[in-house]
């Protein structure tokens, strides 16, 4: 960005200086020269802008600054203690350790996890992106590879280190699988000297170097690349569990006052699917709400507010006409309601706030996170999809576009069902089932919950028209208040 607002400035200056009626040829004439001898020199790998930056002045990372992450630090640890004790691995002839591969979804402490463990090993640290070794020009990405190794060499020398932790982000850029990329050998090249490089480390070497790498694509990398003597470590870093994001809630609010009302284990339980850096920023978010209030302490209700703006963004200026509004309010409290049905004490809350892509959405949470789902537990998520467009065919006498997205999943659920062998088809070859076939299985499962859901609505009419009401007054309505207006209605 930098180069183009100079060299834009450049220009602009020598036109003005041929208006002005000086002689700017001399200048043209060397500035084309610089400009040739750059583009050479550039070309032949000579300059780099390899922007690997060493972190070691600022705050260091320990391993208790990660949370919810004991099997990956764990495991990590260990391959590190090989490091550490370095003489009884050169007594034993052990080949020393080259590469971790860390693989999992990303924000969910990668970094954090090399930036812990240079700093356990007290090595420097070198951190760059695959995508800093992709270009145009053939070599340069291979001469960088070259210079990353010498600058972590380096670096330690001059501080006095004898290990040094070379991190490498998104290295699927640069290792994916050999004669795969389209245009030129360039990329091929970078991974082959990555390999080189790593293959030429050794034990007795005055600096250690370990390289660390990340991808969320362990699949699309190159075999070599994970034979033994490179990245012969796979540590996974996984999403958070429940007690994990309970952990890691805990870390990032150290530095927060919080309020006698919140409950961090219950945020914890309304957070599933959150990574790391999703619960990370929650906690910014909370506290940047209690500040526009002017509250000396973050309440629950930050935090409610701040899930929500992390899972759905920011809120919108734009309104809803208040025939819309109610339209919102009838679907949400439908999906609610089913919630309810499938899953008593499920709903956290119901909001009619646009934000992002909705113009409203009803939030639950889970009593346990679960992995593995039954064929009664799909049925009831499609469920609860149908019934915001069921709730508005009842009170509204139609429906509208706004549930195209709910019966998009509501699909792929019931697809789900199938290809998992759980519909009335039995075990099947999705690839190999008719179009047909396919087809007629969906809309039977569809259906039938469809039916599950208006005769229960019909019965609960009035839940509806009267949490509706609500919502329309208060834009937000909890899960504890719903559930009052359902008792209370029963009753
Ligand atoms: P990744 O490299 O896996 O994409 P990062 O390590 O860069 O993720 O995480 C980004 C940010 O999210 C971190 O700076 C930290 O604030 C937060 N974070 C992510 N995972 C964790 C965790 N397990 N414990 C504490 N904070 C985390």
């Amino acid at each position: 960005m930098l180069k183009e607002i100079s060299l834009g400035l450049a220009v602009a200056l020598l036109i003005f200086a041929a208006a002005a009626g000086y002689n700017i040829l001399p200048l043209v004439m060397l500035s084309l020269l610089g400009g040739t001898l750059y583009f050479i020199a550039y070309n032949k790998g000579m300059i780099t802008n390899f922007t690997g930056t060493e972190k070691t002045s600022s705050h260091k990372i320990n391993f208790d600054d990660i949370g919810g992450q004991a099997t990956a630090i764990k495991e990590l640890r260990e391959c590190l203690d090989f490091i550490k004790n370095e003489d009884k691995v050169k007594k034993l002839g052990i080949r020393p350790l080259k590469g971790i591969l860390l693989t999992g979804p990303p924000g969910t402490g990668k970094t954090l996890l090399a930036k812990a463990a240079a700093n356990y090993t007290d090595g420097v640290f070198l951190s760059c992106s695959g995508s800093e070794f992709v270009e145009m020009y053939a070599g340069v990405g291979a001469q960088r590879v070259r210079k990353l190794f010498s600058s972590a060499k380096e670096k330690a020398k001059k501080q006095g280190k004898k290990n040094s932790i070379i991190f490498i982000d998104e290295v699927e850029i640069l290792g994916a699988k050999r004669g795969k990329n389209f245009s030129h050998m360039e990329y091929d090249q970078t991974l082959n000297e990555l390999l080189v490089q790593m293959d030429g480390l050794k034990v007795d070497d005055s600096v250690r170097l370990l390289v660390m790498a990340a991808t969320n694509r362990a699949d699309m990398l190159d075999d070599a690349l994970l034979r033994p003597g490179r990245f012969d470590r796979q540590v996974k870093v996984e999403l958070p569990d429940r007690q994990g994001r309970y952990e890691i809630l805990k870390i990032h609010t150290r530095n927060k006052p919080l309020a006698d009302d919140v409950d961090l284990n219950m945020v914890a339980k309304e957070t599933f699917g959150f990574s790391g850096a999703h619960l990370e920023s929650l906690t910014n978010e909370a506290a940047i709400l209690a500040m526009r209030e002017n509250c000396s302490k973050i309440h629950y209700q930050h935090l409610q507010e701040a899930i929500d703006k992390v899972i759905m963004g920011e809120k919108l200026d734009r309104r809803p006409s208040r025939e819309e509004l109610f339209r919102v309010a009838v679907h949400e409290t439908g999906h609610a309601l089913a919630s309810e049905m499938v899953s008593p004490g499920s709903v956290s809350t119901l909001t009619v706030t646009p934000r992002g892509g909705a113009l409203g959405y009803m939030r639950q949470h889970n009593e346990e996170d679960s992995y593995l789902y039954t064929r009664e537990h799909l049925e009831n998520q499609i469920a609860v999809m149908l019934a915001g467009a069921l709730a508005e065919e009842l009170v509204l006498g139609n429906r509208s576009t706004g549930s195209a997205n709910d019966f998009e999943k509501a699909f792929e659920t019931a697809e789900k069902i199938i290809k998992s062998g759980l519909s009335d088809l039995g075990i099947v070859s999705w690839d190999s089932l008719p179009q047909e076939k396919k087809y007629k299985e969906i809309k039977n499962i569809l259906n039938h919950q469809e039916k599950r859901v208006m005769e229960y609505l019909q019965k609960k009419k009035k839940v509806i028209e009267e949490t509706a009401g609500r919502l329309m007054e208060k834009e937000k309505v909890t899960g504890e208040e719903f559930r009052t207006i359902v008792q209370k209605i029963i009753a």
